[in-house]
């Protein structure tokens, strides 16, 4: 769709969020449109075909907190078949790399620091998580490349109230199409101009002028869902400046997780829906999931630092690694098994710069600084502002579509 010269709100962002929000406005009579930088809708939710057999989600995969997660929902409506085989990341483990015995004592220590993190946070004082681990037990390195995997970083730099107030119904689910497929249908028939870049809003006059890669236009209302990372970094930019957003979203940067999809070959020698991964006893491991669907392939998860190195080293460098890695478990034969489809690098995405969004240790409540409306014409969404479903899919969705409502309620009030 071409660029209207005007419109009563123009959404920035179709990821979940900018989704949720132009959902939630379809039915009001207001006319709207989604400003989008890609080419495509879904930002950190995307599907491709890594080959003709592979499905790959290159972000969000799984539908976390299945039992409240909204896209749930959509996916029944839209046809899409839900996969309810439970996520292989705890107990079960496929060959010799981690015993048993060793993955349960593994296990052990990780609970007892999830529970040291949840006691200290019930006094309501913020802290780095790092100070709760145990000193001098062995798994602490391995500790921390889990927090890599589920914060985007290492626990010294996560806040342990933030950490505490994420809800996890720990009931996962996935979408053999794609979660970033189902973001695809949810976007069909919403009013959405791509490769439209925002670079400017104005808010300094009577209605919004935002300046973007296609030209201006002006509205009475914005709701922008970009990740913190472009707001910290002055990609978008306010005019009057907006320093209490620009902090906000500065302490609630974008960690890290990358995700590789390897080919394999000969796929029966090893379990569908296993997880590798070895007592490595290091920070800097990948985690693999062993045929995903039954797909002939190995699915590879990096976070934090490790993930921002391998990025750095330059395209190809995930998939070497994991194949070094997958070889060291399973010997020199899985070498000639492995071929590289696809990686991902979502911090050097211009339109990511990051994977999802912790708060730094004592700035758990900027999330609801992020949130909060300015003017009540400028409106705040994206997984960052959601307070208890950030760093996910649907806490964006829902945080989109919270709000378009108090778009809605400001209307009669300001609406010119
Ligand atoms: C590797 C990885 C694995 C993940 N795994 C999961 C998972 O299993 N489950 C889960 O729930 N979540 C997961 N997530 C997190 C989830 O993908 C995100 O939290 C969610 O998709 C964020 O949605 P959003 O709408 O807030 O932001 P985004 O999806 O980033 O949407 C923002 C949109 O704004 C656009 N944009 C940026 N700048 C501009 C601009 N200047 N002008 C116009 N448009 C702009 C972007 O292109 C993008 O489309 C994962 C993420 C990654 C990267």
């Amino acid at each position: 769709m071409s660029l209207p010269s005007s419109v009563d709100v123009a959404i920035i962002g179709a990821g979940a969020a900018g989704l949720g929000a132009a959902h939630a406005l379809k039915d009001s009579g207001l006319s709207f449109i989604v400003l989008e930088a890609r080419d495509r809708v879904g930002g950190r939710g995307h599907t491709i075909m890594a080959s003709p057999e592979v499905t790959f989600d290159v972000g969000c995969g799984w539908l976390h907190s299945a039992d409240q997660n909204s896209f749930v929902k959509i996916a029944g409506q839209l046809g899409f078949e839900i996969n309810k085989t439970l996520p292989p990341w705890r107990e079960r483990a496929w060959g010799k790399a981690f015993p048993p015995e060793e993955r349960g004592d593994f296990i052990r220590s990780l609970d007892e620091f999830f529970q040291r993190v949840h006691d200290a946070a019930k006094s309501g004082r913020d802290s780095a998580a790092n100070l709760y681990l145990e000193p001098g037990n062995r798994w602490n390195p391995m500790i921390d490349a889990i927090s890599s995997y589920i914060n985007g970083c290492e626990t010294d730099q996560v806040s342990i109230l933030d950490f505490d107030a994420y809800e996890d119904t720990n009931l996962n689910w996935r979408l053999r199409r794609g979660y970033g497929a189902l973001m695809a249908a949810y976007g069909v028939s919403l009013p959405l101009a791509f490769n439209c870049a925002v670079k400017l809003i104005d808010h300094s006059g009577k209605r919004l002028r935002i300046e973007t890669s296609q030209g201006t236009l002006t509205a009475n209302k914005t709701i922008i869902t970009v990740p913190t990372n472009l707001i910290a970094e002055g990609a978008i930019r306010f005019h009057p400046a907006l320093p209490d957003k620009v902090d906000a979203a500065a302490h609630l940067p974008l960690g890290l997780a990358d995700k590789v999809m390897l080919a394999l070959d000969e796929p029966e020698a090893l379990p569908a829906e296993g997880n590798l991964r070895g007592a490595t006893m290091r920070t800097e491991m990948g985690t693999f999931h062993l045929r995903p669907f039954g797909q002939p392939c190995i699915e590879g998860f990096f976070g934090g630092r490790y993930a921002q190195a391998l990025e750095d080293e330059g395209d190809g460098a995930i998939a070497a690694h994991s194949i070094d890695e997958i070889v060291a478990f399973l010997g020199s034969d899985f070498r000639r098994k492995l071929k590289p489809l696809s990686e991902s690098r979502w911090a050097h995405d211009p339109f990511a710069r990051g994977s999802y969004s912790h708060a730094l240790p004592g700035h758990t409540g900027k999330r609801a600084v992020l949130a909060a409306p300015v003017d009540n014409r400028l409106f705040f969404a994206g997984e960052a502002t959601s307070p208890n479903f950030f760093s996910t899919a649907h806490g964006a969705r829902d945080s989109g579509e919270r709000a378009a409502r108090e778009v809605l309620s400001t209307i009669g009030t300001s609406q010119g």
